[in-house]
């Protein structure tokens, strides 16, 4: 199984100037590719592929002074990055969504370069991480790394440089708990799930988008061009990365203790949620980052031999989790729930997260055979 881990870099100016250099030349060198490509096709009907690109590589290192000094495996990665690219354009054109044929990068839209097997352009050198034609840079390791480490991406943010690695380990499975819970996923509180705990309301999160809505004034007051401005958009930048950061931790921190309590998690299919729900909803669930939070609870399901089911959310708000009555008349503002039927008196999204566990019901535990086989041959049982 691979894991990606991230980590701050501290390059020298010498250093940074490098990296700086790489990922220039890896764009004109993208850049190149997908005008080799596009030309193929305009002009001959010709489509080049990956493969194809792959070996025009050498080439290109005897041709220009600045690509001959860059690994080719930063090269090579180049190619995969358009080609996944193009992949991606397929695959829309195939699903008649908004195509978007790729696109010339400029300057401001071209971030990271990579390298695919450690001890070949790259290797851990003590507390340093050295890059061949870049030097021992310092890094702030603020985890460790489980596994062997396979490959390496350096990424520029407004904030700086980073490092991101994959690394290979194996799963452990974690003990079963014998639980099982249902989540939703709401305004009010991000999450409650059906034993009746929420998240609690998020202070920070107002916070930091009172300073973001701050930042977005200042940048639309500077003039345009000007050296304050750019500093402006630089500080907005960083903003955002600083929400989306806080987001990724609290919702991982979310996931985790999921999956620590449950052995099996019931959720809202959110493809199917966001056409059920109100816009205003769908555009705070994507705010709140749902989907990514589904998408590691998955992950860390994997992991640790558990169950996530993803359900069908219609009515999931307006049935009562007792008796099934329908509350017809119930609005986005009704936050509790009185059951005229059988008396039901519950927080309305405490009975809603009591229906996707329910719903969920039979899927769980048919999966569930498979995986309580699992967790046992890994608990050695
Ligand atoms: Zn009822």
């Amino acid at each position: 199984m691979l894991k990606a881990y991230q980590y701050r870099l501290y390059p020298s100016n010498a250093q940074e100037r490098k990296l700086e250099a790489t990922l220039e030349t890896c764009r004109r060198w993208y850049n190149e590719l997908l005008a080799e490509r596009k030309t193929a096709y305009e002009e001959r009907k010709e489509t080049i592929g990956k493969y194809e690109q792959l070996r025009h590589v050498k080439d290109h290192k005897t041709a220009s002074p600045w690509a001959k000094i860059v690994h080719s495996h930063v090269l090579q990665g180049v190619v995969s990055d358009l080609d996944k690219a193009f992949q991606a354009f397929f695959r829309r054109v195939k699903t008649g969504g908004k195509a978007g044929y790729p696109r010339f990068r400029g300057s401001n839209r071209f971030d990271s370069f990579g390298f695919k097997e450690y001890g070949n352009g790259f290797k851990v050198d003590g507390r340093r991480l050295r890059v061949t034609g870049i030097g021992r840079i310092a890094v702030r390791w603020h985890r460790q790394i489980e596994g062997r480490i396979k490959t390496l991406r350096l990424i520029r943010k407004a904030s700086g440089w980073y490092a991101c690695f994959t690394a290979e380990y194996e799963p452990t499975a974690l003990p079963a708990t014998g639980r099982e819970v249902g989540v939703d996923v709401g305004i009010a509180s991000l999450l409650t799930t059906s034993d009746g705990d929420t998240t609690p309301k998020q202070g920070w999160y107002r916070r930091e988008q009172a300073k973001l809505r701050i930042l977005q004034r200042r940048v639309a007051r500077r003039s345009k061009g000007g050296s304050n401005r750019r500093k402006a958009v630089v500080a907005l930048q960083r903003q955002h990365e600083r929400i989306a950061n806080q987001r990724k931790d609290f919702l991982n921190k979310q996931a985790h203790r999921l999956i620590a309590q449950y052995d099996r998690i019931a959720v809202e299919d959110l493809k199917i949620t966001n056409m059920v729900k109100n816009r205003h909803l769908a555009k705070s669930i994507l705010d709140a980052g749902w989907g990514s939070f589904v998408g590691r609870l998955h992950a860390k399901a994997e992991e640790a031999g558990r169950v996530v089911v993803e359900v069908n959310p219609a009515y999931t708000s307006k049935d009562c989790s007792g008796c099934g009555y329908r509350f017809e008349q119930l609005t986005l503002k009704d936050r509790w729930i009185d059951c005229p039927r059988c008396l039901l008196s519950l927080d309305r999204d405490h009975n809603a997260a009591i229906n996707i566990l329910k719903r969920a019901g039979n899927v769980l535990w048919e999966l569930s055979s498979s995986i309580d086989g699992f967790s046992q041959e890994a608990a050695g049982l």
